[in-house]
């Protein structure tokens, strides 16, 4: 596996690639890596025959100084698991290569980040756009593979490739798990033992909402259930619980007829702000 730390190293490197008439597959992360990170490596190499992973904890995405100080860092041990799941490449830029100066420019999401974590984390949308735009011009993959986890992150991407043309695929893989529900998060390993014990009540929550969904218990019902679940337990800060249209995103008030809805929510865990969600087809 090559270690690429600079933009014009990463293209060299994908060009390369792609005038060898291989195909290229992008795993953007942010490290602290976990099977669900790795299962992006290994679904990108079942399709490509170079996957670059990146690791990059972006500033431009942090609503909160405190999350960007205290997220995990671990490049050694990232290293160590990326090369078995199949990555040929990973790209590890400094702050300054991925911003050698401050941007202006600003995305707009429209009503795609008016809701959940667009409303809760204002300019977060604008910096994963900014920077997944720039690993799409430096690596100009075949293929870009992120995580369920994020639905809302999925959607919003989404919508950049289309609305800017990037000549790239959009892979969805589903959200890896612990083996009592908790989705797999770098930020987990900040859960002391009371918060990591109580964490598994959002997947439980967001079956429980599921099952309500596929009953037809209609939208508030099942908001104010689970909101009522989440607040019962002392130790959490729930953030918000929507049911929403799973492509729109927007809130439901009734069901559509043969509409996916996603089960989204937020919430704080003994100082660690967790999300999950689950869809219904
Ligand atoms: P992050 O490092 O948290 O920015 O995540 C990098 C990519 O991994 C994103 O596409 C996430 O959606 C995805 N991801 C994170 N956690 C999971 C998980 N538990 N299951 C599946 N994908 C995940």
């Amino acid at each position: 596996m090559q270690i690429l730390t600079t933009a014009a190293a990463l293209h060299a490197y994908t060009e390369t690639a792609r005038r060898a008439g291989q195909r290229v597959g992008l795993v953007p992360t942010m490290g602290a890596l976990h099977d669900g990170h790795l299962q992006l490596v290994q679904a990108a190499r079942a399709q490509c025959n170079v996957v670059v992973a990146s690791i990059f904890v972006n500033p431009t995405q942090f609503n909160n100084a405190e999350d960007f100080r205290l997220y995990p860092r671990v490049p050694e041990a990232d290293a160590a698991l990326l090369a078995p799941a199949g990555c040929t490449a990973l790209f590890t830029p400094s702050v300054e290569e991925m911003y050698p100066r401050p941007t202006v420019l600003r995305f707009d999401f429209g009503d795609l980040e008016r809701v959940m974590e667009g409303a809760h984390r204002p300019g977060h949308f604008n910096g994963v756009a900014t920077v997944v735009s720039k690993l799409f011009h430096m690596a100009r993959p075949h293929q870009a593979f992120f995580g369920q986890k994020d639905w809302q992150q999925v959607a919003i991407i989404r919508q950049l490739v289309a609305d800017l043309s990037f000549d790239l695929e959009i892979v969805t893989c589903p959200t890896i798990r612990e083996a009592d529900g908790l989705a797999m998060s770098s930020r987990n390993c900040r859960l002391d033992a009371p918060a990591r014990a109580v964490a598994p009540l959002l997947h439980q929550v967001l079956e429980a909402a599921a099952a309500q969904v596929r009953q037809g218990v209609p939208p508030a019902q099942v908001k104010a259930a689970a909101d009522a679940t989440l607040a019962a337990e002392p130790l959490l800060t729930p953030e918000y619980v929507e049911v929403a249209d799973a492509e729109t995103l927007q809130p439901l008030d009734v069901y559509a007829p043969g509409r996916a809805v996603v089960l989204c929510l937020a919430a704080h865990l003994g100082g660690v702000r967790l999300i999950d969600n689950v869809v219904v087809e």
